[in-house]
This record gives structure tokens, sequence and C-alpha cells, in this order.
């Protein structure tokens, strides 16, 4: 067995809520023999598996009775270049913001909006992961997944991956596919999306009218470092909550009410409420109960102080959810995967 499993490891280093728990048997996968590897031990000693990436999109609310399965395979490669269109693949445990560098070091665009976001390249398509107006699913080429109900490879098109908003087929039958590398249609001429939040307005403060993807990359990497908490200073799972959906007929009653809502509406009739509106206007944001919080400044990311539990975060989310039901009649929707 090629395989380094190791047994009751602690998976505080591998959560970036840095909650203390334990794997009963941990193991990283460097290729897709580690893979079927890890798989086969599952099936035969009858332990479920937990495959992770970063584990920036997780809450462990106990110790993990599973093998672990870190993916930790490298490897980026250009598929197809006709001077515009280029066609790149990278491994699943590629980390996600050094491979959109990496893109831009190669002066091709399309991932310069997804900068900064922490995790893996695997796990990207599993909520088709979103930022400053661009989600995976606009610079999507394709994907190779492990069946493990079956073992065999598949690749998944587009149209296959029934990507929404923080959704994904992947995140829809949990613990069915095994995320092996992931192809994005990119370009070497940038078509550029700054009309989304304060972009724009940070470039033009930089003197910079005719910004390259690389500028709109560092323009989004300082916005978010300024706004977000890093995990490696403060546990967070980044936004706990999504924004909801809601009918129009409720935004407008909401904006009777409370006028300085703030809602996007969407091209099928719905808004989108901005979740971290409603909780902080609930009255929840800087809120603290021991080690588990509600960020000082970003009311939609839950916050661990030091030694909070995963349970004492579920129970701290779970209380938001009840108090912005009761206040605005709007079921909010844990982003995380809780395990
Ligand atoms: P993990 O947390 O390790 O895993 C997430 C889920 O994917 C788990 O269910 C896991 O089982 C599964 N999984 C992981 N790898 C694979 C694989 N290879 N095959 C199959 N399943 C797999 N998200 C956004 O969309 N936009 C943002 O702007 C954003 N900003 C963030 C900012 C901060 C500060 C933080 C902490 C998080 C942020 N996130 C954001 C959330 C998170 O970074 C993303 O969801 C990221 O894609 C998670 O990657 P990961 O490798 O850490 O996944
Ligand atoms: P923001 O710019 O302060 O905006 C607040 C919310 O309003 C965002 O969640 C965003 O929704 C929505 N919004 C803003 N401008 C919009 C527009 N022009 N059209 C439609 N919706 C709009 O948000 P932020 O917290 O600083 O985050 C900036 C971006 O990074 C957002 O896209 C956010 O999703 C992403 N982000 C995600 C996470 C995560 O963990 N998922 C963490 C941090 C940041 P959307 O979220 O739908 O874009």
């Amino acid at each position: 067995m090629s395989l380094q499993l190791q047994v009751d490891a602690s998976l505080k280093p591998f959560n970036s809520f840095g909650v203390e728990v334990l794997a009963s048997l941990f193991a990283e996968a460097h290729n897709d023999s580690d893979v079927r590897e890890a798989l086969q031990y599952s099936v035969d000693q009858q332990v479920p598996l937990l495959v992770i990436g970063g584990g920036s999109n997780l809450l462990l609310t106990g110790d993990v009775h599973a093998l672990v399965l870190r993916m930790a395979s490298r490897g980026i490669r250009v598929l197809e270049d006709d001077g515009e269109r280029v066609v790149v693949e990278a491994e699943a445990g590629e980390v996600w913001h050094a491979f959109v560098l990496w893109t831009l070091a190669q002066g091709i665009s399309g991932l310069e909006n997804l900068s900064l976001i922490p995790g893996t390249v695997g796990a990207a398509p599993m909520q088709n992961i979103g930022a400053y107006g661009v989600e995976i699913k606009d610079v999507f080429a394709g994907l190779t997944a492990l069946d493990r109900q079956t073992g065999e490879l598949r690749d998944f098109t587009l149209a296959h991956c029934l990507f929404g908003y923080r959704d994904s087929v992947f995140k829809q039958q949990p613990g069915r596919w095994l995320i092996l590398r992931v192809r994005f249609a990119l370009s070497r001429v940038a078509r550029l999306h700054l009309e989304y939040g304060p972009v724009r307005q940070r470039l033009t403060e930089q003197g910079i009218e005719q910004p390259t993807a690389s500028d709109v990359s560092r323009a989004i990497s300082s916005i978010r470092s300024e706004k977000l908490p890093d995990p490696a200073v403060l546990g967070n799972a980044g936004s706990f909550f999504k924004n909801p959906l809601v009918s129009a007929v409720l935004a407008a009653e909401l904006k009777r009410t409370h006028p300085e809502l703030i809602g996007y509406p969407q091209a099928d009739g719905q808004v989108k409420l901005a979740a971290g509106w409603l909780i902080e206007a609930a009255g929840w944001k800087g809120f603290r109960e021991l080690d588990a919080g509600v960020h000082r400044f970003q009311s939609l990311v839950l916050v661990n102080h030091g030694s909070a539990t995963g349970l004492q975060l579920l129970d701290l989310a779970q209380r938001i959810q009840a108090d912005i039901k009761q206040r605005f009649a709007v079921q909010l929707e844990m982003e995380p995967n809780v395990y």
C-alpha cells in the first residue's frame, strides 16, 4: 500500500474554522492511484470516506469516524491554445489562488475575479464558486470525476454539472463524485468584468484606466484582504449563509417595512437579498458567545475566536436562521458542508 494512513489525526490544520476534531484515519492523495487505493480501502474495511481539499468550506461538528482523504494532487497543463481560446486543465489538489496566478502569469485571463478564494481546484465545482460577478460555470470546459459507486471515470460537460448559485450536481449528490481534475476555457484576450461592487472604483483610485486581468486580480485581492478575516488569524469559512432568493412580492413587502433592505432583482423575477444585511439588521453583527461569534464587520461570516466547537458554531448558525425566519419570513441556507 503506498497510501500513508495516519490514525487519530487532528483535523485542526485542515479546516479553516480551526475546529479541533480527530479523524479516525487520514491520508493524502497525490495521484489517481492513491485515490483508488483509498476508495478500495474504504470498501474493504467498511470505513466511510470523506474527501477534502483545503477545508475552507467545512463545518466539522465532532470527531470524523471515517478515512479523511485530503486531495494533494498537482499538475497544470494547457490542452488547447489557438492564440485566443485556451483550455487549461488542473489537478484537484492544486491550490485555487495559486492556479489563478499561474494562468495570469501565462497571459491567460478569465479567472481574475475569482482571485484569493481559498481552497483547491477540485472543490471549486462543488458549489460553483463565485465572486464579483463571475462563477466558474462561466469559464468551465469540463471535469473528470470518479464515480465512487462504480469506480468508473466520468467526464462531465457544463450541462452535466447542473451549476446554480453556490450549487452543482456534486453538492446535490454528496459523496458520489470524487473530482480528479477540472478544465477551464480561458482566453488570451481579456474580457473584464468590472461592474461589480467596488472593483472599478478601486482601479480608478489606483490610477488604472485600462486595466489588465492581473490588475483586476490585484484589485480584488486587495479588497478581499481588507474586508474578509484571514482564516490563519481568525477561524472562518467565508460566507456562512447563501444570499436568499425570494419572490418579488416578499421582497417588495420587506422593502415597505425596511426601506434600506438590499436586494438584487434576478433574471427569473426573483430577488436576491443580501443575507449580511438581514443578519446585521437583526442585531447579530459582532455577537459572541464563548468563542463562537459573528464577525465584527462582516455579518455573513461566522468566526471561531479560538476554541469554539463545531457544535457551538452550528448552534449559533441555527439561532440566526430561526431569528431571521421569524423577523423577515426568510429561510437562510447554510453554505458550508456540515459533517
Ligand atoms: P473543502 O472545504 O475541503 O471541501 C468542500 C466540499 O467539497 C466538501 O463537501 C468536500 O467533501 C468536497 N470536496 C473537496 N474536494 C473534493 C473533490 N476533489 N472531489 C469531490 N468533492 C470534494 N466561496 C465562494 O464561492 N466564493 C468566495 O468568494 C469565497 N470566499 C471565501 C473566503 C474565505 C475567507 C473563506 C474561508 C472561504 C471562502 N469561500 C468562497 C468558500 C471556499 O473557499 C470555497 O467553497 C472553496 O471552493 C472550498 O474549497 P476547499 O478545497 O477548501 O474545499
Ligand atoms: P459585497 O460586495 O459587499 O456585496 C454584498 C452581497 O450583495 C454579495 O454577497 C453579493 O452577492 C451581492 N451583490 C453585490 N453587488 C451585486 C451586484 N452588482 N449584482 C448582484 N449582487 C450583488 O460582498 P462581499 O461580502 O464583499 O463579497 C464580494 C464577493 O465575494 C461576492 O461576490 C461574494 O459572493 C464573494 N464572497 C463569497 C464568500 C463565500 O464564502 N461564498 C466569501 C467572501 C466573498 P453574491 O454573493 O451573490 O455575489
